[in-house]
């Protein structure tokens, strides 16, 4: 079997600051990984060229394309990697309204995406959208609703159903249950961890949040001043973290 995704040397510089240096790791099928550290050690910067929103000043990311095997995508061209993004691929951001579009319906946030993949009927898209929003657990009469109508637990969830709705491979999250209500939180990651595993998503999580680490991912990666300073099975590092400054972070003894 081959990585879904393969990354080496991935390299950011905003003028002398390092965003990240030098990032490299391979993504199985269906693998979870969380990447941890503290506040400004590279995550974000990471998950955005990971999105290729951003671009890297070296390195490569080759994605494994249905049909194609392991494709640098550098060398895509704008149209496929637009539908990449669109279909195959997710990206859930930490604030619901900057991955939703907050000017139309909730049935047209999650329709939207399977339009990408060729759905043209209507009443089909309608249905399936319906079903996706109870998957998610929102109430599917409340369809036509603007997202803005919905809480900020229930526009996260939105946002999953957007994204799922597709059956993307790789699911890219940046800090999806931060700014919940703890109590709103547990519920969403139980929710993240029950579609992960039904959907043998691959993801990559960014969290500040070993907790959410820990429920969900299968492997961590800690990034310190835009550099991974380890990796290993979630509960290996956890139980057992072996560089200090993990030690430091599981201990909680940082601020992160
Ligand atoms: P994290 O998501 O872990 O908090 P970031 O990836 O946002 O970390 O930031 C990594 C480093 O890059 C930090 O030193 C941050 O100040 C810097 N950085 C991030 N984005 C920018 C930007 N747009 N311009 C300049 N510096 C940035
Ligand atoms: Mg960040």
């Amino acid at each position: 079997m081959n990585p879904l995704l393969q990354v080496s040397g991935l390299t950011k510089r905003y003028g002398a600051r390092i965003g990240c240096a030098d990032v490299g790791f391979s993504l199985w099928p269906g693998e979870v990984l969380a990447v941890v550290g503290e506040s400004g050690s590279g995550k974000s910067t990471l998950l955005n060229l990971l999105s290729t929103r951003l671009a890297a000043d070296a390195g490569t990311i080759e994605y494994a394309l249905l049909g194609r095997g392991l494709t640098d995508m550098a060398k895509l061209s704008e149209a496929e990697r637009r539908w990449l993004l669109r279909t195959d691929w997710g990206f859930v951001e930490q604030n619901p309204r900057d991955g939703l579009r907050m000017n139309v319906s909730a049935g047209a946030n999650v329709g939207e995406r399977l339009m990408a993949t060729g759905a043209r009927h209507y009443g089909q898209i309608r249905s399936t959208a319906q079903d996706w929003m109870a998957r998610v657990e929102l109430d599917p009469a409340r369809i036509d609703e603007l997202p803005a109508q919905f809480s900020g637990g229930m526009q996260q969830r939105l946002q999953i159903a957007r994204n799922l709705v597709t059956k993307p491979r790789l699911v890219l999250m940046d800090e999806p249950t931060a700014g919940l209500d703890v109590s709103v939180q547990a519920r969403l990651l139980d929710l993240l961890r029950e579609l992960v595993t039904s959907f043998g998503l691959a993801a990559v999580i960014v969290t500040h949040d070993l907790a959410v680490a820990r429920l969900l991912a299968h492997r961590l990666l800690v990034m310190k001043g835009g550099r991974v300073v380890e990796t290993g099975l979630t509960d290996q590092v956890l139980d057992d973290p072996q560089h200090p400054y993990t030690q430091l972070l599981v201990s909680s003894i940082l601020q992160v």
